[in-house]
């Protein structure tokens, strides 16, 4: 469903992220959580698309899979590292043809192995202008076109220091067409609150979904700094997992009680949505929606 008419008829969307599984055992782990988080009934799960362009067909496969054997709604992930236009062309051009309502458009992490990438050669420089083109194109069967998702960066994103500068940027990504903004992981609740007072101020009025990723064990955490990098891990949270020690499921615990905490705080402060990075496992979502008293369907 085109993610307008989905806000149109919801006061706080849920959804859930997924990455595309790069092996037959992780293929089968992803296709079980599916199906166990199939019957929450989200308002949408999205793909996330590999450094460099690494996993072009696997979510292409992943997303057509998810639209024509299950009953939800996917929004992949694309991004402008690593492309030209003709790609770019190409693949909206299959997403349309499959259906696809609505895609998420980033700038993209740099490959790591790639040694010789050279940003320069990308035909989109900024996530701003892969939107502009994903706008501008025409051969969706929806008159409206693709609804188009951004990132947001509720602690500030690490390649722009310059916070109101960066906010120019956001808004820029807003006023190319952006429908709506998925902040990254985030584990103090009062930067994402500043964050969207800072996104009114600067005119920025469309819905921002908040990004909660529960930490479930200490490696992934480790994993989650690495890649969200300049993640804050506040205090409170450390120490309670200090408490859990190398026990795993005290640690989850922590981790699952942490995240209930912060999203009752972002419901009763009547977020937009609530986006769960699931890291392609289901408990810790099921676990949050059950403390939340969450209906499934969801309200
Ligand atoms: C919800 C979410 C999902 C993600 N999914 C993926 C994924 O599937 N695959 C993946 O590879 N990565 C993914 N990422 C990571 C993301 O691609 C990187 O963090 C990337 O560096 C920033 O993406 P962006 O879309 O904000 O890019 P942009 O908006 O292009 O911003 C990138 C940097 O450039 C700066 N900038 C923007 N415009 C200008 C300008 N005109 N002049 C100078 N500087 C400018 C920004 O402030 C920022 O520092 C995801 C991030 C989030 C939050």
């Amino acid at each position: 469903m085109h993610i307008q008419d989905i806000f149109e008829r919801e006061k706080t969307t849920f959804s859930f992220e997924f990455f595309p599984p790069k092996s037959e055992l992780a293929s089968e782990a992803l296709y079980s959580t599916i199906s166990e988080l199939e019957e929450y009934d989200p308002h949408f799960v999205s793909v996330t698309y590999g450094a460099g362009g690494s996993t072009r067909e696997l979510t292409n496969d992943l997303v057509v899979r998810l639209k024509n054997t299950t009953t939800l709604d996917p929004i992949p992930h694309l991004t402008c590292v690593c492309h030209r236009e003709s790609d770019i062309e190409e693949i909206l051009s299959r997403y349309a043809s499959e259906g696809v309502a609505n895609i998420l458009a980033l700038g993209g992490d740099p490959p790591r192995d790639l040694t010789n990438y050279n940003k320069a050669d990308d035909a989109f420089q900024q996530a701003a202008d892969l939107v502009r083109y994903i706008r501008n194109f025409s051969g969706h069967p929806d008159s409206r076109g693709f609804g188009i998702g951004v990132a947001g960066f509720p602690e500030g994103h690490p390649g722009t220091p310059n916070r109101l500068k960066e906010m120019d940027y956001l808004k820029a990504k807003v006023d190319e067409g952006a429908d709506y903004i998925v902040t990254q992981l985030f584990f103090h609740n009062d930067d994402f609150h500043d964050f969207r007072d800072r996104c009114s101020l600067a005119g920025i009025n469309i819905p921002i979904l908040a990004g909660i990723m529960p930490v479930t064990t200490t490696k992934g955490m480790e994993r989650m700094a690495d890649l969200a990098a300049g993640a804050r891990f506040p205090a409170k949270l450390l120490r309670a997992l200090n408490r859990a020690g190398d026990d795993p499921a005290s640690v989850e615990k922590v981790g699952i009680h942490y995240a209930t905490e912060q999203c009752s705080d972002l419901l009763e402060k009547e977020v937009s949505g609530i986006h769960f990075y699931t890291l392609n496992k289901s408990h810790a979502t099921r676990e949050i929606y059950a403390n939340l008293g969450l209906k499934h369907p969801a309200p």
